[in-house]
């Protein structure tokens, strides 16, 4: 399916763009000519993107700061669509998590998700863009693994808040959808494996045999963000290799 231009002109927020499945997607856009605005925590990574492709508006901002990130997302002014995917994922083996862990990854993968779609939402309706939203959720959405209770928890919450957005927003025109990868092969998931050589586990639940590679989410990502799924919201689309039919 060609893609090609369908951004040209285009608006587009990418929340964790610097690294990992956001830097594919702030690539692709950028290669369909989309005006591209890349939010980070990451210093050396947001250098790297600014000095690769200068014409991305890279900002430096912390999505957990809801107050911070609200006036960020404020300043950057209205966008046509946003990726809604910063997001971590750390081991916490129940008996071990604290308050800090659960505060810590809620805030990044659930509550910056809220603040920055209803910051951006309030735009688009002021404007009456027809825009569209995807969220960044996981196959841990629906599928336990072992110590990753608290990561799995916000790709669950992600998934229904994609669908109660689509619900409440749907009116204005403007659809939300989610992406699920499976083990996807960014600094994230390499960090989550306990040894290199351990990494092949990963994805040992996948019919495919191999790491997702994030230019794979990215056209995914760009197609449920582009006018040729225009009647497709509220949906949770799995990209996983064949993770979920096990
Ligand atoms: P990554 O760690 O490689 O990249 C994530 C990016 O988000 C980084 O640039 C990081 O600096 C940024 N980020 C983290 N915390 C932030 C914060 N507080 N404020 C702003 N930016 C922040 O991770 P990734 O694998 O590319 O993951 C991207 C998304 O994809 C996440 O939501 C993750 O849960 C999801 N996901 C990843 C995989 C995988 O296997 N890699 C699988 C399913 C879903």
């Amino acid at each position: 399916m060609a893609l090609t231009a369908t951004f040209a002109g285009k608006r587009v927020l990418v929340t964790g763009g610097a690294l990992g499945i956001g830097r594919a997607i702030v690539d692709r856009l950028v290669q369909d000519n989309a005006i591209v605005t890349a939010l980070d925590v990451n210093e050396t990574a947001l250098k790297e993107l600014k000095q690769s492709l200068p014409k991305v508006n890279a900002i430096q901002c912390d999505v957990s700061k809801w107050a911070d990130t609200k006036s960020i997302v404020k300043s950057i002014g209205p966008v046509d669509h946003l990726v809604n995917n910063a997001g971590i994922g750390k081991r916490h083996p129940l008996l071990k998590i604290t308050e800090g862990d659960f505060n810590q990854t809620f805030d990044i993968n659930v509550k910056a998700v809220i603040n920055i779609t209803q910051t951006v939402v309030q735009a688009m309706i002021a404007d009456k863009i027809q825009g569209s939203i995807v969220n960044v959720s996981s196959v841990s959405s629906v599928r336990a693994t072992k110590d990753l209770l608290l990561y799995s928890a916000t790709k669950a919450a992600l998934s229904n808040i994609t669908k109660t957005m689509a619900l409440e927003l749907g009116r204005a025109g403007i659809r939300v959808n989610a992406v699920c990868p499976a083990p996807v092969d960014t600094p994230l998931m390499v960090g989550l494996a306990p040894t290199p050589e351990a990494l092949p586990l990963m994805y040992s639940r996948n019919c495919i045999r191999r790491l997702i590679k994030p230019d794979e989410v990215a056209d995914l990502v760009l197609f449920l963000l582009s006018d040729k799924a225009a009647m497709i919201t509220g949906e949770n689309v799995f990209i996983d290799a064949g993770y979920t039919t096990n």
